[in-house]
Protein backbone atom coordinates (compact mmCIF):
# COMPACT_ATOMS: atom_id res chain seq x y z
CA UNK A 1 0.00 0.00 0.00
CA UNK A 2 1.17 3.48 -0.91
CA UNK A 3 0.73 6.33 2.03
CA UNK A 4 -2.76 7.45 0.14
CA UNK A 5 -3.90 4.09 0.39
CA UNK A 6 -2.73 3.45 3.64
CA UNK A 7 -3.58 6.84 4.88
CA UNK A 8 -7.41 6.54 3.83
CA UNK A 9 -7.38 2.91 5.31
CA UNK A 10 -6.76 4.47 9.18
CA UNK A 11 -7.36 8.17 8.91
CA UNK A 12 -10.89 9.61 10.10
CA UNK A 13 -11.76 11.63 6.26
CA UNK A 14 -12.52 14.75 7.96
CA UNK A 15 -9.44 16.44 5.75
CA UNK A 16 -9.49 16.70 1.52
CA UNK A 17 -5.93 15.62 1.79
CA UNK A 18 -3.30 16.07 -1.38
CA UNK A 19 -1.43 13.24 -2.90
CA UNK A 20 1.69 14.82 -1.75
CA UNK A 21 3.85 13.32 1.83
CA UNK A 22 6.44 15.42 2.87
CA UNK A 23 10.03 14.58 4.24
CA UNK A 24 12.16 17.10 5.13
CA UNK A 25 12.30 20.78 4.80
CA UNK A 26 14.69 23.55 4.40
CA UNK A 27 14.02 27.55 5.11
CA UNK A 28 10.93 28.05 2.63
CA UNK A 29 11.23 24.55 0.69
CA UNK A 30 9.88 21.30 1.54
CA UNK A 31 11.16 18.29 -0.08
CA UNK A 32 8.69 15.37 -0.46
CA UNK A 33 9.24 11.82 -0.23
CA UNK A 34 9.96 11.26 -3.93
CA UNK A 35 12.49 13.88 -3.16
CA UNK A 36 10.60 16.93 -5.62
CA UNK A 37 10.89 20.68 -4.37
CA UNK A 38 8.14 23.01 -3.63
CA UNK A 39 8.55 26.49 -2.68
CA UNK A 40 5.91 26.93 0.45
CA UNK A 41 3.85 30.35 0.49
CA UNK A 42 0.80 28.54 2.96
CA UNK A 43 3.75 27.53 5.88
CA UNK A 44 1.65 24.63 7.87
CA UNK A 45 -1.01 27.31 7.44
CA UNK A 46 0.52 30.48 8.50
CA UNK A 47 2.62 28.41 11.44
CA UNK A 48 5.66 28.05 10.72
CA UNK A 49 7.27 31.62 11.22
CA UNK A 50 11.13 31.02 11.10
CA UNK A 51 10.51 28.24 7.95
CA UNK A 52 12.30 24.72 7.98
CA UNK A 53 15.23 23.79 9.94
CA UNK A 54 15.78 27.41 11.28
CA UNK A 55 18.86 26.48 13.19
CA UNK A 56 17.93 28.40 16.40
CA UNK A 57 14.62 26.56 16.54
CA UNK A 58 15.92 23.13 15.88
CA UNK A 59 19.00 23.29 18.55
CA UNK A 60 16.74 24.78 21.35
CA UNK A 61 13.83 21.84 20.59
CA UNK A 62 17.02 19.23 20.56
CA UNK A 63 19.24 20.21 23.42
CA UNK A 64 15.61 20.96 25.36
CA UNK A 65 14.13 16.94 24.75
CA UNK A 66 17.75 15.82 26.36
CA UNK A 67 16.40 17.83 29.85
CA UNK A 68 12.89 17.90 29.66
CA UNK A 69 9.34 17.59 27.70
CA UNK A 70 6.96 18.02 30.20
CA UNK A 71 6.21 17.87 33.44
CA UNK A 72 2.66 19.58 34.14
CA UNK A 73 1.30 22.59 35.28
CA UNK A 74 1.41 21.93 38.84
CA UNK A 75 5.12 23.33 38.98
CA UNK A 76 6.66 26.77 37.55
CA UNK A 77 8.20 25.90 34.38
CA UNK A 78 10.87 28.68 33.80
CA UNK A 79 10.73 28.49 29.74
CA UNK A 80 7.03 29.45 29.84
CA UNK A 81 7.12 32.29 32.06
CA UNK A 82 9.76 33.48 29.40
CA UNK A 83 7.45 33.46 26.63
CA UNK A 84 4.67 35.07 29.11
CA UNK A 85 6.83 37.61 29.95
CA UNK A 86 7.38 38.28 26.25
CA UNK A 87 4.14 38.65 25.31
CA UNK A 88 3.21 40.52 28.25
CA UNK A 89 5.92 43.12 27.63
CA UNK A 90 4.60 43.33 23.92
CA UNK A 91 0.76 43.57 24.38
CA UNK A 92 -1.50 45.02 26.11
CA UNK A 93 -2.05 42.04 28.15
CA UNK A 94 -0.39 41.33 31.93
CA UNK A 95 -1.13 37.95 31.97
CA UNK A 96 -0.75 34.73 29.96
CA UNK A 97 -2.92 30.97 30.10
CA UNK A 98 -1.21 28.38 27.81
CA UNK A 99 -2.63 26.17 25.96
CA UNK A 100 -2.32 23.84 22.68
CA UNK A 101 -4.41 25.45 19.51
CA UNK A 102 -6.10 28.19 18.58
CA UNK A 103 -9.29 26.62 19.54
CA UNK A 104 -8.51 26.17 22.97
CA UNK A 105 -6.96 29.90 23.46
CA UNK A 106 -9.70 31.21 22.33
CA UNK A 107 -12.03 28.98 24.47
CA UNK A 108 -9.98 29.94 27.45
CA UNK A 109 -11.02 33.95 26.33
CA UNK A 110 -14.47 32.72 26.01
CA UNK A 111 -14.14 31.30 29.67
CA UNK A 112 -12.34 34.30 30.88
CA UNK A 113 -14.96 36.78 29.52
CA UNK A 114 -17.71 35.25 31.40
CA UNK A 115 -16.23 34.65 34.74
CA UNK A 116 -15.11 38.19 34.85
CA UNK A 117 -18.96 39.64 34.87
CA UNK A 118 -20.09 36.40 37.12
CA UNK A 119 -17.44 37.35 39.38
CA UNK A 120 -18.88 41.08 39.26
CA UNK A 121 -22.21 39.60 39.87
CA UNK A 122 -23.51 40.69 36.36
CA UNK A 123 -25.75 38.35 34.13
CA UNK A 124 -23.34 38.96 31.29
CA UNK A 125 -22.18 35.87 28.98
CA UNK A 126 -23.30 36.96 25.07
CA UNK A 127 -20.29 37.54 22.41
CA UNK A 128 -20.84 39.18 19.75
CA UNK A 129 -19.00 37.44 16.71
CA UNK A 130 -18.50 38.79 12.89
CA UNK A 131 -19.96 36.77 10.15
CA UNK A 132 -17.19 35.46 7.79
CA UNK A 133 -15.06 35.09 11.00
CA UNK A 134 -13.18 31.65 12.11
CA UNK A 135 -12.50 31.08 15.47
CA UNK A 136 -11.87 26.94 16.12
CA UNK A 137 -13.78 23.96 15.55
CA UNK A 138 -14.62 22.88 18.96
CA UNK A 139 -18.70 23.37 19.85
CA UNK A 140 -17.68 26.80 21.33
CA UNK A 141 -15.76 28.06 19.13
CA UNK A 142 -17.73 26.88 16.53
CA UNK A 143 -20.93 28.41 17.73
CA UNK A 144 -18.41 31.71 18.14
CA UNK A 145 -17.95 31.39 13.96
CA UNK A 146 -20.47 32.82 12.13
CA UNK A 147 -20.71 30.89 9.09
CA UNK A 148 -23.40 28.39 8.66
CA UNK A 149 -21.40 25.75 6.34
CA UNK A 150 -19.24 24.90 9.51
CA UNK A 151 -22.23 24.55 11.50
CA UNK A 152 -24.07 21.91 9.60
CA UNK A 153 -24.76 18.86 11.26
CA UNK A 154 -23.60 19.45 14.48
CA UNK A 155 -26.47 21.86 15.99
CA UNK A 156 -27.66 21.88 19.08
CA UNK A 157 -24.61 24.67 19.29
CA UNK A 158 -24.02 25.90 22.88
CA UNK A 159 -25.72 29.38 23.03
CA UNK A 160 -24.42 32.78 23.81
CA UNK A 161 -23.31 34.46 20.45
CA UNK A 162 -24.38 36.84 17.93
CA UNK A 163 -23.64 37.65 14.59
CA UNK A 164 -22.62 40.87 13.43
CA UNK A 165 -21.90 41.97 10.29
CA UNK A 166 -18.13 42.58 9.82
CA UNK A 167 -17.48 46.26 9.06
CA UNK A 168 -20.14 48.03 9.75
CA UNK A 169 -20.95 48.82 13.38
CA UNK A 170 -24.91 49.51 13.10
CA UNK A 171 -24.81 46.36 12.85
CA UNK A 172 -22.97 46.11 16.17
CA UNK A 173 -25.11 48.20 17.51
CA UNK A 174 -28.23 45.85 16.44
CA UNK A 175 -26.76 43.22 18.30
CA UNK A 176 -26.06 44.47 21.46
CA UNK A 177 -28.32 43.77 24.73
CA UNK A 178 -28.26 44.02 28.71
CA UNK A 179 -26.43 40.43 28.26
CA UNK A 180 -23.56 41.50 25.59
CA UNK A 181 -20.53 40.72 27.76
CA UNK A 182 -18.09 41.16 24.68
CA UNK A 183 -17.06 41.38 21.11
CA UNK A 184 -14.57 38.79 19.28
CA UNK A 185 -12.79 39.67 16.27
CA UNK A 186 -10.08 38.76 13.83
CA UNK A 187 -8.63 42.54 12.03
CA UNK A 188 -8.12 40.53 9.07
CA UNK A 189 -10.72 37.65 8.53
CA UNK A 190 -8.22 34.38 7.64
CA UNK A 191 -10.48 31.30 6.49
CA UNK A 192 -13.21 34.27 5.35
CA UNK A 193 -10.83 35.61 2.67
CA UNK A 194 -8.51 37.75 3.77
CA UNK A 195 -10.49 41.10 4.88
CA UNK A 196 -8.98 43.13 6.78
CA UNK A 197 -11.26 45.14 9.05
CA UNK A 198 -11.38 49.19 9.02
CA UNK A 199 -9.66 51.17 11.25
CA UNK A 200 -12.38 53.94 11.27
CA UNK A 201 -14.84 50.53 12.02
CA UNK A 202 -12.34 49.25 14.54
CA UNK A 203 -11.83 52.28 16.53
CA UNK A 204 -15.90 53.02 16.68
CA UNK A 205 -16.36 49.40 18.02
CA UNK A 206 -13.65 49.74 20.68
CA UNK A 207 -15.15 53.13 21.85
CA UNK A 208 -18.38 51.61 21.66
CA UNK A 209 -17.23 48.46 24.12
CA UNK A 210 -16.02 50.99 26.25
CA UNK A 211 -18.94 52.93 26.62
CA UNK A 212 -20.93 49.93 27.08
CA UNK A 213 -18.68 47.76 29.33
CA UNK A 214 -18.12 45.57 26.86
CA UNK A 215 -14.45 43.05 26.69
CA UNK A 216 -12.45 43.59 23.38
CA UNK A 217 -11.23 40.49 22.66
CA UNK A 218 -9.04 40.06 19.27
CA UNK A 219 -8.73 36.97 17.82
CA UNK A 220 -4.63 37.21 16.63
CA UNK A 221 -4.36 33.18 15.94
CA UNK A 222 -3.61 33.55 12.60
CA UNK A 223 -2.57 37.33 12.37
CA UNK A 224 -0.45 37.63 15.20
CA UNK A 225 3.22 36.45 15.65
CA UNK A 226 4.80 39.15 13.33
CA UNK A 227 2.37 38.11 10.26
CA UNK A 228 1.10 41.37 9.63
CA UNK A 229 4.74 43.48 10.37
CA UNK A 230 3.83 44.09 13.86
CA UNK A 231 4.24 41.33 16.95
CA UNK A 232 -0.13 41.69 17.23
CA UNK A 233 -2.17 42.67 13.75
CA UNK A 234 -4.11 45.04 16.81
CA UNK A 235 -1.23 47.58 17.00
CA UNK A 236 -1.99 48.73 13.67
CA UNK A 237 -5.40 50.18 14.73
CA UNK A 238 -4.12 51.69 17.97
CA UNK A 239 -6.41 49.98 20.11
CA UNK A 240 -5.70 48.01 23.32
CA UNK A 241 -7.84 44.81 23.49
CA UNK A 242 -9.11 43.39 27.19
CA UNK A 243 -8.10 39.48 26.03
CA UNK A 244 -5.46 38.86 22.74
CA UNK A 245 -5.46 35.08 21.41
CA UNK A 246 -2.46 33.46 19.92
CA UNK A 247 -1.91 30.21 18.25
CA UNK A 248 -0.41 29.21 14.72
CA UNK A 249 2.79 30.91 14.50
CA UNK A 250 4.02 31.02 17.89
CA UNK A 251 5.20 27.81 18.62
CA UNK A 252 7.10 28.13 15.11
CA UNK A 253 5.51 24.56 14.58
CA UNK A 254 5.81 22.89 17.82
CA UNK A 255 1.68 23.20 19.05
CA UNK A 256 1.04 26.36 21.58
CA UNK A 257 -1.50 28.53 22.14
CA UNK A 258 -1.99 31.48 24.84
CA UNK A 259 -4.62 33.97 25.75
CA UNK A 260 -3.18 37.27 27.13
CA UNK A 261 -5.49 38.98 28.88
CA UNK A 262 -5.56 42.27 31.19
CA UNK A 263 -5.01 41.67 34.57
CA UNK A 264 -8.64 42.57 35.40
CA UNK A 265 -9.91 39.72 33.61
CA UNK A 266 -7.51 37.13 34.05
CA UNK A 267 -7.75 37.13 37.78
CA UNK A 268 -11.17 35.87 37.21
CA UNK A 269 -9.22 32.27 36.29
CA UNK A 270 -8.56 31.24 39.85
CA UNK A 271 -6.52 27.61 40.99
CA UNK A 272 -9.47 24.93 39.48
CA UNK A 273 -11.30 27.22 36.66
CA UNK A 274 -9.35 26.54 33.91
CA UNK A 275 -6.63 24.25 32.95
CA UNK A 276 -4.88 22.07 30.44
CA UNK A 277 -2.39 19.28 30.52
CA UNK A 278 0.27 20.31 27.93
CA UNK A 279 -0.26 24.06 27.65
CA UNK A 280 2.65 25.75 27.86
CA UNK A 281 4.95 22.72 28.45
CA UNK A 282 8.93 22.50 28.72
CA UNK A 283 9.10 21.65 24.64
CA UNK A 284 6.37 24.03 23.71
CA UNK A 285 7.41 27.17 25.66
CA UNK A 286 11.27 26.76 24.49
CA UNK A 287 9.92 26.92 20.96
CA UNK A 288 7.73 29.98 21.31
CA UNK A 289 10.61 31.90 23.57
CA UNK A 290 13.03 31.10 20.11
CA UNK A 291 10.30 32.09 17.92
CA UNK A 292 9.37 35.43 20.13
CA UNK A 293 13.22 36.48 20.23
CA UNK A 294 13.39 36.56 16.40
CA UNK A 295 10.50 38.14 15.61
CA UNK A 296 10.48 40.83 18.19
CA UNK A 297 13.62 42.20 16.38
CA UNK A 298 12.86 45.60 14.63
CA UNK A 299 14.77 44.78 11.36
CA UNK A 300 12.69 41.35 11.27
CA UNK A 301 9.40 42.79 11.30
CA UNK A 302 10.96 45.94 9.08
CA UNK A 303 11.34 42.92 6.85
CA UNK A 304 7.93 41.26 7.23
CA UNK A 305 6.53 44.93 6.01
CA UNK A 306 8.94 45.05 3.07
CA UNK A 307 8.38 41.57 1.88
CA UNK A 308 4.66 41.77 2.45
CA UNK A 309 4.01 44.49 0.49
CA UNK A 310 6.28 43.33 -2.32
CA UNK A 311 4.02 40.56 -2.73
CA UNK A 312 1.10 42.10 -2.85
CA UNK A 313 3.00 44.30 -5.90
CA UNK A 314 3.79 41.89 -7.46
CA UNK A 315 0.45 40.06 -7.50
CA UNK A 316 -0.99 42.73 -8.19
CA UNK A 317 0.70 42.48 -11.51
CA UNK A 318 -2.72 39.50 -12.62
CA UNK A 319 -4.80 42.46 -11.99
CA UNK A 320 -6.73 40.67 -9.38
CA UNK A 321 -8.36 42.49 -6.39
CA UNK A 322 -5.05 41.99 -4.01
CA UNK A 323 -6.18 42.75 0.17
CA UNK A 324 -3.98 41.82 3.40
CA UNK A 325 -1.96 43.13 5.61
CA UNK A 326 2.11 42.35 5.72
CA UNK A 327 2.92 38.59 4.96
CA UNK A 328 -1.15 37.80 4.95
CA UNK A 329 -2.25 38.72 1.62
CA UNK A 330 -4.96 37.33 -0.01
CA UNK A 331 -5.90 37.65 -4.10
CA UNK A 332 -9.35 37.12 -4.68
CA UNK A 333 -9.87 34.92 -8.42
CA UNK A 334 -13.04 35.48 -10.83
CA UNK A 335 -15.75 32.98 -11.04
CA UNK A 336 -14.74 31.38 -13.62
CA UNK A 337 -11.24 30.48 -12.37
CA UNK A 338 -11.12 28.11 -9.16
CA UNK A 339 -8.81 28.90 -6.60
CA UNK A 340 -8.90 25.05 -5.44
CA UNK A 341 -7.86 24.09 -9.02
CA UNK A 342 -5.00 26.90 -9.01
CA UNK A 343 -3.96 25.52 -5.71
CA UNK A 344 -3.65 21.98 -7.10
CA UNK A 345 -2.03 23.18 -10.40
CA UNK A 346 0.47 25.12 -8.48
CA UNK A 347 1.51 22.28 -5.76
CA UNK A 348 2.13 19.97 -9.04
CA UNK A 349 4.26 22.98 -10.19
CA UNK A 350 6.30 23.00 -7.27
CA UNK A 351 4.26 26.00 -4.92
CA UNK A 352 2.12 25.44 -1.82
CA UNK A 353 -0.55 27.66 -1.81
CA UNK A 354 -3.52 27.86 -0.02
CA UNK A 355 -7.34 29.07 -0.34
CA UNK A 356 -9.73 31.29 1.63
CA UNK A 357 -13.21 32.62 1.44
CA UNK A 358 -15.08 31.73 -1.13
CA UNK A 359 -12.43 31.81 -4.00
CA UNK A 360 -9.35 33.60 -2.56
CA UNK A 361 -5.81 32.85 -2.88
CA UNK A 362 -3.84 32.41 0.39
CA UNK A 363 -0.34 33.54 0.71
CA UNK A 364 1.19 33.46 4.32
CA UNK A 365 4.29 32.20 3.98
CA UNK A 366 7.19 31.62 6.45
CA UNK A 367 8.25 34.74 7.64
CA UNK A 368 11.57 34.48 6.94
CA UNK A 369 10.74 34.56 2.79
CA UNK A 370 13.10 36.76 0.43
CA UNK A 371 12.37 38.82 -2.60
CA UNK A 372 14.05 36.28 -4.61
CA UNK A 373 11.74 33.84 -3.41
CA UNK A 374 8.83 35.54 -4.06
CA UNK A 375 9.67 36.09 -7.52
CA UNK A 376 10.13 32.53 -7.61
CA UNK A 377 6.67 32.24 -6.64
CA UNK A 378 5.45 34.36 -8.74
CA UNK A 379 7.05 33.25 -11.82
CA UNK A 380 4.80 29.49 -10.85
CA UNK A 381 2.06 31.20 -10.42
CA UNK A 382 2.34 33.08 -13.60
CA UNK A 383 2.66 29.80 -15.28
CA UNK A 384 -0.05 28.42 -13.69
CA UNK A 385 -2.53 31.18 -14.50
CA UNK A 386 -1.16 31.38 -17.97
CA UNK A 387 -3.10 27.76 -18.31
CA UNK A 388 -6.48 28.97 -17.27
CA UNK A 389 -6.38 31.64 -19.90
CA UNK A 390 -5.15 34.79 -17.72
CA UNK A 391 -3.50 37.53 -18.79
CA UNK A 392 -0.90 39.40 -17.03
CA UNK A 393 1.17 41.67 -19.14
N1 LIG B 1 -8.84 31.42 15.07
C1 LIG B 1 -8.39 31.73 13.85
C2 LIG B 1 -8.42 33.16 13.42
C3 LIG B 1 -7.92 30.74 12.99
O1 LIG B 1 -7.48 31.07 11.76
C4 LIG B 1 -7.89 29.40 13.43
C5 LIG B 1 -7.42 28.32 12.54
O2 LIG B 1 -7.41 28.43 11.36
C6 LIG B 1 -8.37 29.12 14.73
C7 LIG B 1 -8.81 30.15 15.52
C8 LIG B 1 -8.34 27.71 15.25
O3 LIG B 1 -7.03 27.33 15.49
P1 LIG B 1 -6.65 25.78 15.71
O4 LIG B 1 -6.85 25.08 14.41
O5 LIG B 1 -5.23 25.82 16.15
O6 LIG B 1 -7.56 25.28 16.78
Amino acid sequence: MNFVEEGNKYLVGNYSRFPVSFEKGEGVYLYDTEGKKYLDFLAGIAVNTLGYNHPKLTNAICEQSKKLLHVSNLFYIQPQINVAKILVENSSGDKVFFSNSGAEANEAAIKMVRKYFYDKGQHKYEMITFKGGFHGRTLKTLAATAQPKYHEGFEPLPEGFRYAEFNNIKSVKENISSKTAAVMIELIQGEGGINPADKEFVNELYNLCKQEDILFVVDEVQTGIGRTGKIFAYQHYGIEPDIITSAKGLGGGIPIGATIAKEEVAKSLTPGTHGSTFGGNYIASVSAEVVLKEITKPEFLEKVSKNGKYLAERLKEFNFNVKGIGLMVGMDLPENINASEIVKKSLENGLILGTAGKNTLRFVPPLVINEKEIDEGIDILKKVLTWFGVNYA
